[in-house]
C-alpha cells in the first residue's frame, strides 16, 4: 500500500531506499524522521496507524510483525539488482550520515547483506558458539538495522514464514548462521555504518567540533552512520538525540528550538488556550503567600484558567481559603481538595488529571508549592515550545538541585548526565529530552486526554511513577532552559511551623527568598554606597534602609503574639546579673527562638555597613542584647539618658510616626541632636558609649516599636 518507488534516489554510490516500520506517530518517530530529513534521506514508512501485532518487545521476544509488513512492502523491488534497501527501527534510531556515505561504506564491504552487530546475544543465548570468532568488533547480530541489495533483502525476508509475535532477531540470526557464506552476509562488527548502543556505551563519545557534532566509536575508531538505542539504552539515546544530528552545537547553540514553535502573543487574548493550573501542596511550605502571589501574577488571562488545588497540609488551610475567597472569583473556576479528604499524593494528582479530562483544558499546568515562578511569562513560554509535556528548568538557588534528571541509573533513579551541570547553569540553552521531570510542568490537554498520565504505580513515588508512565507510553519529557530564569525551588527541610510568621525563621534554609521578603529593597544599594553618601543626621550617627515593611509588621505581630513583655523594672531574670540599669518594656530575640538567626543576620547584613561607616573597626557582630522595645504613654513612654553596653548599636524603626504613634525618637545629648520619625525598616547605627550618651524621647500617643541590638559589648 506504500508507493515506495518515489524514494529511490540515485547518488554517487547508487540508489538507496530506506524503509522503516512505525505504527504510531510518536515523539520518537518524529525525531527519527527529523534526523532523516537532516540528511536528505527519504524514508518509506510501513504500518502507520495499524495495530502493533509484534508482541511485547520491551519485555521479551517479538517483532516478527515487522518482517511480515516489510516483505510485502519491498516485494515490488525484488528484481532491482542496483537498488540497496536499508531497514531501520524507528522509535530508537537516529541517522548521522547521508545516503552516499552509507552506500560508500556498504559497497566497500562487497557483500549482499549487512546486519548491525551488538555486544549481547539475544534472544537465543545457546547460539553463541555457532557465531564466527570476531577479532575486531561486536560479535552478535542485531535486527534493528540492516541493509542489502534489494533481491537479497526480499529473499531474506521470505526465506521462511514467521509469525507476527515470533522474534525477528532470531529469524535473521538463524539465516545468518546458516547462509552467511552462501549468500555473502556479514555483520558490521566494528560499527562502520551501524552503531547499537546496548553494551557499547563506553565505546562511543559525542565529539563537538565547533558547528558540527560527531559520534565517534573510539574502540574501533569508526564514525557510524546510524545509531540505535536498542534495549535499555533508550534514555541514553534520548540524551544523544539532544545533540545529534547537530541539534545543539558549540558554535550555534540550539539549532531546533524554533522548530514547530508558535507565537502565542500574536493571538487576541480571548483566543488564548484554556489551562487547568493544578497546584499540589504536600507539606507546610515556606514563602507560600509569595507562591500564591506569583501565580496570580502570571501574564495570562485569568478567565482562561481553572484552578485545581490538592492541599494535604492543614497548615495552609486558612491561607488557601483566603485565596479562594479573594482570588477565586477572578478565575474561570477554582476547586480545592482539602486535607481532610486524606486522598494521598498519587490519588490527588490523578484527580488533577481527571479534572483536566472533565473540561476543555487545552493545557494542564502542574505546579508544586515549592516552586516560585518568578518569571510571569513562564506559562506562555512553555506553551510556545509546542511539546506534549515540558518543564521549565528551575533549581534551588545557588545549588545544582533541580527539577529534572539528565540520566537514569540501572534502578531507574537519578544519574548525572555529562551535560547536567551545563543545563542547570544555562551554559547550554535549548529544549532537552530528559528521562525525569518534576515540580512544575506543562502538558497538552490532548496528551492528557489520550494517555491519561498515571501517578499511581505500585509503591513508586508519584514523580517516579508519572515519568515512568509517560516514558513507557512513548512520550518524550522535555525541559527548557532558554530563559535566564523561570523561577526557583524553595527548600522544604527544617521549616519551623510553631511561630506566627514562620518564614522569618527561613534565613538559613532559603536565604534569597528571605532576603527578598525581609530585607529593605534598598539594602543592597546602600551596602555598596560610598560612606559619604549615607545619611548622617547627627555626628557619627547613620541612618539607612535595612529591613522591609513586611519584616517590621511581622516582627511586631510575632512579639505581640508571644506577649511576654518585660515588666520594665530593674530586676530582670533574663539577664546574667539579674539586674537591668536602664530597663525598657521589651522581648528578647532569644525568647522567641530567633537569637541565632539574628546573630547570623548581624554578621551577614549589618557588619558590612558598620565597617563602611566606621572604617578601621572590625566588628565581631557579637550581641547578647537583641530585643524589641514597646513604648506607649500609659506603660513606658521614654528612656532616660544612658550608654548602651555596646561598641555600636542598631535601632530599627518598626512602625510609623503619625500613623501609629506620636512623639518618640532618639536624642544624642552631647550633640543636642535627635533622630525622629525614621521610616519603617530604617535603622540608626551609632556608637554605644562615651560620646553617644542618649535618651529615648517620649512617645505621646499610640504605640511605638523599635528593634535594638547592642553589638560587640
Ligand atoms: N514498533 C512500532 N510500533 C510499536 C512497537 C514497535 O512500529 O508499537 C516498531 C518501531 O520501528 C520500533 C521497532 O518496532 O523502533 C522496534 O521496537 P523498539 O525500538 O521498542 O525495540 P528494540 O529496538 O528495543 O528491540
Amino acid at each position: 500500500d506504500v508507493a515506495l518507488s518515489d524514494s529511490e534516489k540515485e547518488g554517487k554510490y547508487g540508489k538507496l531506499l530506506v524503509v522503516t516500520v512505525a505504527t504510531k506517530e510518536t515523539d520518537a518517530f518524529r525525531r527519527y524522521m527529523d534526523s532523516a530529513e537532516a540528511f536528505g534521506i527519504n524514508v518509506k514508512v510501513v504500518g502507520m496507524d495499524q495495530e502493533w501485532k509484534g508482541g511485547d518487545i520491551e519485555h521479551g521476544p517479538g517483532g516478527g510483525f515487522k518482517i511480515n509488513l516489510l516483505r510485502e512492502a519491498v516485494a515490488q523491488y525484488k528484481d532491482d539488482e542496483d537498488l540497496v534497501i536499508m531497514f531501520t527501527d524507528s522509535y530508537d534510531v537516529l541517522f548521522l550520515a547521508d545516503a552516499d556515505e552509507m552506500l560508500r561504506k556498504f559497497k566497500a564491504y562487497q557483500i549482499n547483506l549487512l546486519f548491525s552487530a551488538e555486544t549481547y546475544i539475544w534472544p537465543e543465548k545457546s547460539l553463541a558458539n555457532k557465531y564466527p570468532k570476531v577479532e575486531n568488533g561486536y560479535p552478535y547480530l542485531c535486527s534493528g538495522l540492516y541493509m542489502g541489495y534489494a533481491p537479497y533483502i526480499y529473499k531474506a525476508l521470505s526465506y521462511k514464514p514467521i509469525e507476527d509475535i515470533a522474534d525477528d532477531q532470531l529469524f535473521f540470526t538463524e539465516l545468518y548462521l546458516a547462509e552467511r557464506h552462501k549468500w555473502n552476509i556479514k555483520l558490521d562488527n566494528p560499527a562502520v555504518i551501524f552503531q547499537n548502543i546496548n553494551g557499547a556505551r563506553a565505546d562511543i563519545t559525542l565529539r563537538f567540533e565547533g558547528g558540527n557534532n560527531l559520534l565517534h566509536n573510539t574502540k574501533y575508531n569508526t564514525v557510524p552512520c546510524v545509531l540505535h538505542g536498542n534495549g535499555p539504552t533508550k534514555v541514553y539515546l534520548n540524551h544523544l538525540g539532544n545533540y545529534l544530528p547537530n541539534k545543539w552545537t558549540f558554535d550555534g547553540g540550539c539549532q531546533n528550538c524554533d522548530l514547530d514553535t508558535f507565537d502565542l502573543q500574536g493571538l487576541p487574548v480571548e483566543d488564548y488556550p484554556s489551562v487547568v493550573i493544578a497546584i499540589f501542596v504536600g507539606v507546610p511550605t515556606p514563602f507560600f503567600a509569595e507562591f500564591l502571589d506569583l501565580l496570580t501574577k502570571l501574564n495570562y488571562p485569568k478567565n482562561k484558567i481553572d484552578i485545581f488545588i490538592h492541599n494535604r497540609a492543614m497548615f495552609h488551610y486558612h491561607m488557601l481559603e483566603k485565596f479562594r475567597e479573594e482570588k477565586g472569583p477572578l478565575y474561570n473556576s477554582i476547586k480545592i481538595i482539602l486535607p481532610a479528604e486524606m486522598l494521598g499524593d498519587a490519588k490527588g494528582r490523578n484527580r488533577g488529571v481527571d479534572h483536566c479530562m472533565s473540561m476543555e483544558c487545552d493545557y494542564y499546568f502542574s505546579v508544586d508549592s515549592d516552586v516560585q515562578l518568578t518569571n510571569p511569562d513562564v506559562l506562555r513560554l512553555l506553551m510556545e515550545t509546542n511539546k506534549q509535556i515540558v518543564a521549565p528548568v528551575v533549581s534551588k538557588r545557588g545549588k545544582l538541585w533541580s527539577n529534572f534528571w539528565g540520566d537514569l541509573n540501572s534502578q531507574g533513579y537519578y544519574a548525572r548526565s555529562e551535560d547536567y551541570v551545563d543545563l542547570v547553569r544555562r551554559n547550554r540553552r535549548g529544549v532537552w529530552n530528559v528521562p525525569y521531570i518534576n515540580n512544575v510542568y506543562l502538558a497538552k490537554g490532548e496528551m492528557v486526554k489520550t494517555y491519561k498520565p498515571n501517578f499511581e504505580i505500585e509503591d513508586l513515588d508519584t514523580d517516579m511513577a508519572i515519568c515512568m508512565d509517560l516514558r513507557s507510553k512513548g512520550i518524550f519529557l522535555y525541559v527548557v532552559n532558554m530563559e535566564d530564569s523561570y523561577g526557583h525551588i524553595v527548600t522544604l527541610d527544617n521549616y519551623e511551623t510553631t511561630h506566627l510568621h514562620n518564614d522569618m525563621w527561613e534565613l538559613w534554609n532559603n536565604k534569597e527568598d528571605w532576603e527578598a521578603k525581609y530585607l529593605s529593597p534598598d539594602y543592597f544599594v546602600v551596602k555598596e554606597m560610598d560612606r559619604n553618601n549615607i545619611t548622617m543626621p547627627c555626628t557619627d550617627v547613620y541612618t539607612f534602609p535595612l529591613m522591609s515593611r513586611t519584616w517590621a509588621k511581622e516582627l511586631i505581630e510575632e512579639m505581640e503574639h508571644f506577649g511576654e513583655w518585660s515588666g520594665g523594672g530593674n530586676q530582670d531574670k533574663r539577664l546574667n546579673g539579674g539586674y537591668e540599669n536602664v530597663p525598657t518594656r521589651d522581648i528578647h530575640m532569644n525568647q522567641i527562638g530567633f537569637e541565632q538567626h539574628w546573630l547570623y543576620f548581624l554578621r551577614e547584613y549589618v557588619v558590612p555597613i558598620c565597617e563602611n561607616v566606621y572604617p578601621g573597626y572590625y566588628s565581631k557582630a557579637y550581641a547578647i542584647m537583641n530585643f524589641v522595645v514597646r513604648y506607649k504613654p500609659d506603660e513606658q513612654a521614654s528612656l532616660r539618658p544612658h550608654h548602651d553596653s555596646s561598641t555600636y548599636t542598631i535601632n530599627v524603626a518598626l512602625n510609623e510616626r503619625e500613623t501609629d504613634y506620636e512623639g518618640g525618637g532618639a536624642r544624642f545629648i552631647r550633640y543636642n541632636c535627635s533622630v525622629v520619625g525614621l521610616p519603617v525598616g530604617y535603622s540608626i547605627m551609632h556608637p554605644g558609649r562615651l560620646t553617644h550618651y542618649h535618651e529615648g524621647l517620649p512617645t505621646t500617643n499610640g504605640t511605638r516599636y523599635i528593634m535594638v541590638s547592642f553589638i560587640d559589648p
